[in-house]
């Protein structure tokens, strides 16, 4: 029996490769400093994907909510091998914290009408892994968090094996529902070669229009507009087109969605860079690790 996956992605800054400069004095993140990557736990959400369809048929569509930009991500999944990608895009929808982005991934995932809705556990910049039980919630289907084991699925019901921390459960579930994947899941499979070639021209309307202001800083806005329209045809016409979305698309209640629809507030961000003699590396042998314990011990951290 053939299911259709939806895999909620987010790109999301490299906050493996802090230097000093990835803080704006503001405290908000430099996110200019900082390479943009696909959240990790989504890429094991994907293959989590990838292997259901390769399994049992039918189809997977990746889904993410950010700037045009993130269509990186929307292009990896493809190398990787999504069907289908969508871009949620708007600017109703800046300021939006995990409530409101959920709210809005909702929307979109409601249009998509999938079986089973898989992401990662938690994303390394906002780190709250709040949204995808918030989703489930809103989508009122059942959540399954901390995937590590897709063990059966058969008859429209999945049974998954989840990782507890101090060990697992299995669990067993009529679809459709909401899952979460953790990086233990799986090994992701590499973008490939052929799909690179096919795909890596596949753009959305959004970064299409910005091409075209870039190289045509001096033409006005109509003629602008109609030459972003005539190669979103051209690119239409060879199955490279991204689908974008706004809030509009989604039938978004805009009271919902941004600030409007953001309840967080921020009260205080420290900046915390780690300095040169701030940490001690070990060797990961024996005598590193017995060093290390006694080290712990001495400064009363555990024992
Ligand atoms: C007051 C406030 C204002 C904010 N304003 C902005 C802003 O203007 N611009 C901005 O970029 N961020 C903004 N953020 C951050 C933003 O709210 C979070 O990054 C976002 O809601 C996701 O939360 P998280 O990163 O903790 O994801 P988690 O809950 O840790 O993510 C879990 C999983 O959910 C899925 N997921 C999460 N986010 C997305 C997404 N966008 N698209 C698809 N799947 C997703 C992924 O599968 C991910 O692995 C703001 C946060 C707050 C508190």
């Amino acid at each position: 029996m053939p299911y259709h996956c939806v895999v909620c992605v987010k790109q999301v800054p490299d906050t493996k490769n802090v230097t000093g400069d990835a803080m704006k004095e503001d405290g908000t993140v430099n996110r200019a400093a900082l390479p943009a990557v696909f959240n990790p736990e989504d890429l094991n959400a994907l293959e989590t994907a990838l292997q259901i369809r390769d399994q049992h048929g039918g189809s997977v569509t990746a889904v993410t909510m950010g700037l045009p930009k993130a269509c990186d991500v929307l292009r990896e999944a493809i190398f990787r091998g999504a069907d289908r990608v969508v871009l949620i895009t708007d600017r109703r929808a800046a300021g939006s914290d995990t409530l409101a982005t959920s709210y809005i991934l909702s929307c979109a995932v409601r249009k998509l009408d999938p079986d089973i809705v898989l992401c990662g556990r938690q994303a390394i910049d906002g780190d709250t892994a709040q949204v995808g039980p918030q989703l489930a919630e809103k989508l009122n289907v059942t959540l399954i968090t901390y995937l590590e084991a897709l063990e059966a699925l058969e008859n429209g019901t999945i049974t998954i094996r989840r990782n507890v921390g101090n060990g697992h459960e299995t669990v067993r579930a009529p679809l459709p529902v909401v899952t979460t994947v953790v990086g233990s899941a799986n090994v992701p499979r590499p973008a490939a070669a052929k799909r690179m070639m096919k795909y890596k021209k596949a753009r959305c309307a959004s970064e299409i229009e910005q091409q075209v202001k870039k190289q045509m800083p001096d033409a006005d806005q109509s003629a602008r507009t109609q030459e972003a329209a005539k190669r979103c045809s051209a690119l239409a016409e060879r199955g490279l087109t991204i689908e974008q979305w706004n809030l509009d698309d989604i039938e978004a209640d805009l009271t919902w969605c941004g600030l409007a629809g953001s309840p967080t507030k921020v009260h205080r961000i420290q900046s915390i860079v780690l300095a040169g003699g701030e940490y001690k590396q070990f060797e990961p042998n024996e005598a590193s690790v017995t060093e290390l314990v006694h080290e712990l011990i001495a400064d009363h951290t555990i024992g």
